[in-house]
């Protein structure tokens, strides 16, 4: 008898193992991604902005790459990165995060995101403890996820993880295996972490023995205030895995992120990588380690944060002039988000598909997302780099009467 199309999938899906069944489609599906329409504005967005990309110095970068190594940059290469790239990043490290780090320390990844996902795979057996932030970013949630942890949830305070509670936390669960933290300019709440809990967190690392994960590819994008060290720069014992990345200072599309850690950690997480793609591709590597010898990145860096910091006090202003006093969000100094908690009762994914989109043409996150046990439903994250602040200050307006006439009255 012939089967239906929908039928032959089920059947063949049962061949797929468990981990292709937990949740990390449902988590990184409810990331809106539809269409507003052409007086829509979009806050849902989390990249950088495209016209600040240095293109016509990385096409210069890929060039010099090709004459320099020619054949040989198309052949296999290392697994672990060029030693002059990841020399090149132990010293960006030491210069802007205060890391004492050799080549030998660093692997370059593609992006972050493989970086976190080894981690995962380094670490964590199903039923490992893990604990995150509440909010956290939803890509690390949807790697862990492949890998069955159990999760603990911490509370996010205005400077940084609520380390009191991770404290009592680790009281009743000393076995937890991995803190995994977004230091800088949190996704999805835009809070930078204090140096006190910074250096505190590695002394709780020391004492219950577990790994601090910092994934930090936000900390460079400072509109206020200045730079804090890395919560590595306290590590003294190999306590802490350091990830960043270049997708936000200079372009996503490179998919180059890189790791810092002792040693051991560095060439499991090298093989870990070897097993999954063999090496990340050679030319974008050298581009990159070209774009650096002939470029100042700082001065990059420094040219982008102008229009952010624009951005950022626009959406903050707008914010403070038109929101209901029920409406609480986030003060960030740097990054991409804002996190705006309304009351209790609201859920803003019904929020956003009944009212916001089809009467007010915004979107954002709706945050139940970025929680690990997704159970808290009324907060919602806002994209502002990707927006002109003519658009944010109209955007969050037309955001604020909406939830004025719906909601939180
Ligand atoms: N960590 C955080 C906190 C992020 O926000 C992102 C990207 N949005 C990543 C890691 C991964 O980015 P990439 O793989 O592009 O470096």
């Amino acid at each position: 008898m012939a089967t239906s199309k929908r039928e032959e999938a089920t059947v063949m899906s049962e061949l797929f193992a468990d981990r292709a069944a937990i949740g990390t489609e449902s988590r990184l599906a409810q990331l809106f991604g539809g269409q507003l329409g052409p007086d829509g504005i979009k806050f849902s967005a989390g990249n950088p902005n495209p016209d600040l990309f240095p293109t016509a110095q990385m096409q210069n970068a890929f060039n010099t790459a090709i004459d320099t190594a020619g054949n040989h940059l198309f052949e296999y290469q290392e697994v672990a990165g060029p030693v002059h790239l990841r020399q090149q990043l132990a010293n960006r490290v030491h210069q802007t995060a205060g890391i004492n780090a050799t080549a030998d320390n660093v692997l370059v990844t593609q992006g972050g995101q493989q970086a976190i996902d080894l981690v995962a795979k380094l670490l964590l057996d199903t039923g490992d403890e893990v604990a995150v932030e509440t909010p956290t970013y939803v890509g690390a949630l949807a790697s862990f996820d492949q890998y069955g942890p159990t999760y603990l949830d911490v509370p996010m305070e205005d400077d940084g993880m609520d380390v009191d509670a991770l404290t009592s936390l680790l009281k009743t669960h000393p076995n937890i295996k991995l803190v995994y933290t977004v230091p800088d300019f949190h996704n999805p709440t835009g809070v930078t972490m204090s140096v006190a809990k910074r250096k505190r967190l590695v002394e709780l690392a020391e004492e219950y023995h577990f790994y601090i994960l910092e994934d930090t590819p936000y900390r460079d994008l400072r509109y206020h205030g200045h730079s804090l060290p890395a919560i590595k720069s306290f590590d003294r014992h190999g306590r802490v895995i350091f990830i960043s990345s270049f997708s936000k200072i200079l372009m996503p599309g490179l998919r180059t992120g890189w790791v810092v850690a002792d040693e051991m950690v560095i060439n499991k997480l090298r093989q870990l990588k070897e097993t999954s793609d063999l090496e990340s591709p050679a030319i974008m590597l050298h581009a990159v380690s070209a774009f650096l010898d002939n470029n100042d990145l700082n001065q990059h860096v420094a040219n982008m944060l102008t229009t952010y910091r624009n951005r950022l006090d626009a959406m903050l202003n707008a914010l403070t002039e038109f929101m209901p006093d029920t409406v609480k969000f986030t003060r960030p100094d740097g990054g991409f988000f804002v996190w705006l908690t309304l009351p209790e009762n609201v859920d803003t994914q019904a929020l956003l598909q009944d009212v916001v989109m089809p009467q007010a043409h915004i979107s954002y996150v709706p945050g139940q997302v970025f929680f690990a046990h997704q159970n808290v439903h009324n907060g919602l994250r806002l994209n502002f780099s990707g927006v002109d602040e003519q658009q944010i200050t109209a955007g969050i307006q037309r955001l604020a009467t909406a939830l004025t006439e719906n909601t939180v009255k």
